[in-house]
């Protein structure tokens, strides 16, 4: 099993390349990732929901009120809408609770667990203008061919809180909510792209001002789940209950990573092997 060293922004920067029009991602060696190519985790892993842990650095945070009815904290509370959007439970509530985890690059959080963690720095190949990233890693599955993805084995969500501010408060206008912030990272860790069509209420547009606040999993990012996770028939082509089988090949299961970011600003930002290629 080959390790490729390879951080993109595959699921901002395959919409951004969809614009323009350009399709392929190489990855030196085992073939392009076409543009568009789904991300998402097997059926056997989610079998149970994933362990998603929450750093105390948020939990210490939260107050009395800030719970809801079930006693659940933001971060949760907001874990409960997708687990809602579809059949499968995709994250553990409540979550459990881990010390906060402060890597200095993105690569150190392939470890043991997984979680939602404060970054008090920031990391020298991600954007200072993303508030929040979701990392992810996973092995490429069907190589080649038009049913090929991406089949997660881990992720974490890191909140910038270098630069910016975060808050529970709907009417601080001086922070960027946190409950927004969560979940639109969330839905990027179980493998939703950024859904660019702004004239679709969606949590997974790619950028959040400071003033807004989006509490909730709209119809777009509903079927957006559907899509992704459609148990019945494969998502496009070949396998089953959505999931193709994995058959090991030579050009199967290279490990590839990647970057989500959920921006502040209104640019986009692209990054192959950690060198920013274009800005527009
Ligand atoms: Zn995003």
């Amino acid at each position: 099993m080959r390790y490729i060293t390879l951080i993109l922004l595959l699921g901002f920067l395959s919409s951004c390349l969809q614009k323009q029009g350009t399709a392929k991602i190489s990855t030196g060696g085992s073939g392009p990732i076409a543009a568009g190519t789904p991300i998402r985790w097997s059926a056997a892993t989610l079998a149970a929901p994933l362990d998603l842990k929450t750093s105390d650095s948020f939990t210490n945070d939260f107050a009395a009120a800030d719970l809801d009815a079930d006693g659940d904290h933001p971060i949760d509370q907001m874990g409960k809408l997708w687990n809602d959007s579809h059949s499968y439970t995709f994250l553990k509530v409540p979550s459990d609770t881990v010390g906060n985890l402060a890597y200095g690059d993105v690569s150190s959080f392939r470890d043991g667990q997984m979680g939602i963690y404060k970054s008090f720095t920031w990391f020298s190949n991600v954007s200072s203008s993303a508030l929040a990233i979701t990392q992810f890693f996973g092995f490429r599955r069907n190589v080649g061919t038009s049913s090929e993805y991406v089949e997660l084995q881990h992720a974490d969500i890191i909140v910038n809180y270098r630069d910016y501010n975060f808050s529970t408060d709907t009417t601080d206008n001086n922070a960027y909510d946190l409950h927004s912030v969560i979940l639109h990272e969330q839905g990027h860790l179980i493998g939703l792209p950024h859904n660019w069509d702004w004239a679709q209420p969606s949590i997974m547009q790619p950028f959040l001002g400071i003033t807004e606040n989006k509490r909730t999993v709209t119809a777009a990012d509903v079927a957006s789940v559907a899509d992704l996770y459609y148990v019945g028939a494969p998502l496009t082509g070949g396998g089953g209950g959505g999931f193709a089988a994995y058959s090991p090949n030579p050009d199967e299961g290279a490990e590839v990573s990647g970057t989500f970011e959920l921006r502040a600003d209104g640019s986009c930002h692209h990054y192959i092997n950690n060198e920013k290629v274009l800005v527009h």
